[in-house]
């Protein structure tokens, strides 16, 4: 499984990318980063977006991909998957005619540019030959996590925007992650506003790792804001935990 990293900050400036990750040239995790990284070609190949919650910062190029499908190819659609609150924020606030075009009824409503899917945490479903299952996490605003599994039986949890969780570790259970991707938003003295809008601190990852029966090959942390990225790096060092990587954006990793 190849990801790549189309973004992984929690703000956007000249030198940082929303969140989004490409899985395959083909699954988008999140929607923060797409149109200022991939050419319309690698966007066209895009078929499948999984989004962990509806927050801007992971969402904010799905309506301009939506727009360079249409400009490309009327016949070819996108599925979007999450669950049902994140569905209808982006159906109330994003495609509603009003903030864009809705494009789950363009060019018609039988078979638009857009396909909305409603996805339920526990249950699993096939993508584009992955098996993919989502767990609620903790996070301000609904939000899940995914299990990404491919053909070779590659194992990749995602868990998006997320603060402390306990149900998500004792689901998984011993299942053995080849890969982490998870958050360290905040450094550790802003601990009780993490805790507040559901993030992590350094310290708090620990905890979350010390709940895993096995703990991932790799750990790959995202959503840092660059202001804290020097602190953040530095505390997750004094962590002493050998696979821990901070990801670049840009970044192609194997799994
Ligand atoms: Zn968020
Ligand atoms: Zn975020």
């Amino acid at each position: 499984m190849k990801v790549k990293v189309l973004g992984c900050s929690a703000v956007e400036l000249p030198h940082a990318r929303l969140t989004s990750f490409l899985v395959d040239d083909r699954l988008l995790l999140d929607a923060g980063t797409i149109g200022t990284v991939l050419h319309e070609k690698q966007q066209s190949k895009v078929r499948h977006v999984l989004l962990t919650h509806a927050h801007l910062d992971h969402i904010k190029d799905l309506p301009f991909l939506a727009d360079n499908i249409a400009l490309h190819n009327k016949n070819r659609h996108l599925k979007v998957y999450s669950i049902s609150d994140v569905i209808s924020a982006l159906k109330t606030n994003i495609f509603n005619d009003i903030v864009w075009p809705d494009f789950t009824k363009i060019p018609t409503s039988e078979a638009p540019i857009i396909r909305l899917e409603t996805i339920r945490a526990g249950k699993s479903f096939k993508v584009d030959g992955f098996r993919v299952t989502a767990y609620e996490v903790n996070h301000a605003a609904p939000a899940v996590a995914y299990l990404i599994e491919d053909k070779k039986q590659k194992k990749l949890l995602y868990t998006g925007d997320t603060g402390p969780n306990t149900k998500i570790w004792q689901s998984l259970d011993t299942t053995h992650l080849h890969a982490l991707i998870t958050e360290v938003s905040l450094p550790n003295i802003q601990k009780n506003i993490a805790l507040k809008a559901g993030h992590l601190t350094p310290v708090l990852l620990k905890k979350e790792l010390e709940k895993m029966k096995r703990l991932p090959d790799t750990i790959f942390i995202t959503h840092f804001k660059p202001v804290y990225k020097k602190k953040v790096q530095q505390e997750l060092k004094e962590l002493n935990i050998s696979n821990i990587r901070l990801l670049k954006d840009g970044d192609v990793h194997e799994i």
